[in-house]
């Protein structure tokens, strides 16, 4: 989102670039979500594995922050306005109902349950509250809501499985005329059964699985997604941080832990958030480069072997071939090029040298 047009528009303004700049700055410390959402689940598979291994920047603009924290204040006047015409509205905040599977590793949260809903007034429904702008909101009412997002829609058939009610009454709030649309939506199992199979496969798989868009030009990603997050997207470059998420030896565990075969242990969040010196790449994110598994230096080692068939080690150990996870995501960026540059790797043996920085090569 760093090439927000808005955001450049008001550049001159020095109140406005304050308050972005500290909210920007809150959000960037803010620790990502631990578990698979079912309110992300409908996306395209590709960007739910990424962002439940935490791949993507957190580089959203402060325009953007704000957008979203409207949202949630016009969520609580919409759940307002349902209350005074006779819904009884349960799970409000702080007191949500929250729904878990997959061992606790896939979750999602109710913006509530009501009942006395006009027109059905003794069935159950989930309620969702969206809000959008004018032009979402006109595609809205000519499409309907399933067909305008569809994953919006996944995350109410989760709601609804795993609530066991069989209706949900959306409201749409329009941000510029404040006109509010509503639709009644009916369970449908397989579509439920569908997702929550589609989750397992997210969580097990060490393997990136395919986009769903068929070019770079798809307006999903071309249009919305910061430069960086699209480099990571599409496999030119390494994710944005090392963590344990990306690391070969993270274990998603069936009883809603994680955990680290290397150092045979389970990791809070925060330490998976941190990662570790012996970090090793998950294979799958190394891509057109192959990884072998081989016992060098008397220890099991993974080493990366190029295009031209030269190796080196995925390790922090002090050796001339040897490189930390953080470096090979600086050399990924090069294509790894930089390895033949024997001052760059006589720096490092000699001063100790570690590489922090690389230009992407074209
Ligand atoms: S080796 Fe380190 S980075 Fe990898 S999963 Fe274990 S603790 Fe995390």
């Amino acid at each position: 989102m760093k090439n927000d047009p808005l955001t450049k528009a008001t550049a001159a303004n020095k109140v406005t670039i304050a308050i972005d700049d500290a909210i920007e700055k809150q959000n960037r410390e803010q620790k990502p979500r631990g578990h698979l959402g079912m309110s992300s689940i409908g996306n395209d598979k590709r960007a739910v594995w990424h962002e439940y291994r935490w791949s993507f920047p957190n580089d959203f603009t402060g325009r953007v922050l704000r957008i979203f924290e409207l949202g949630h204040i016009l969520e609580e006047v919409v759940l307002d306005y349902l209350e005074k015409i006779g819904i009884e509205v349960h799970g409000r905040q702080p007191d949500q109902i929250n729904y878990s599977d997959h061992g606790g590793h896939f979750g999602g949260s109710l913006d509530g349950a009501g009942i006395g809903v006009p027109g059905a007034p003794k069935t159950w429904h989930v309620i969702e509250i969206k809000t959008a702008n004018d032009s979402r909101f006109k595609s809205l009412k000519k499409d309907g809501y399933k067909k305008w997002s569809p994953t919006y829609y996944a995350q109410l058939q989760l709601y609804m499985h795993y609530s066991s009610m069989k209706r949900a009454l959306v409201c749409v709030y329009n941000k510029n005329t404040s006109e509010i649309h509503t639709e009644r939506l009916e369970y449908k199992k397989l579509e439920a059964l569908g997702l929550i199979q589609k989750a397992k496969e997210v969580l097990d798989s060490e393997q990136i699985p395919v986009s769903t868009y068929t070019d770079r030009s798809w307006y999903e990603i071309a249009n919305y997604k910061s430069d960086e997050y699209q480099a990571i997207y599409w496999g030119d470059e390494l994710p944005a941080n090392v963590n344990c998420r990306n690391c070969r030896f993270h274990m998603t565990d069936i009883d809603a832990t994680h955990g680290c075969s290397f150092h045979q242990k389970t990791l809070n969040t925060e330490e998976q958030f941190a990662g570790c010196e012996d970090h090793n790449w998950l294979h799958a994110l190394i891509r057109q480069h192959e990884m072998v598994d081989r016992i060098t230096d008397n220890q099991f080692n993974t080493l990366i072997r190029i295009k031209d068939g030269s190796e080196f080690v995925n390790s922090p150990d002090d050796g001339k071939l040897h490189f930390s996870s953080d470096e090979i995501r600086h050399l990924y960026k090069t294509d790894f090029v930089a390895l033949k540059d024997e001052d760059l790797l006589a720096a490092r043996k000699e001063f100790g040298a570690r590489i922090t920085d690389m230009e992407k090569v074209k």
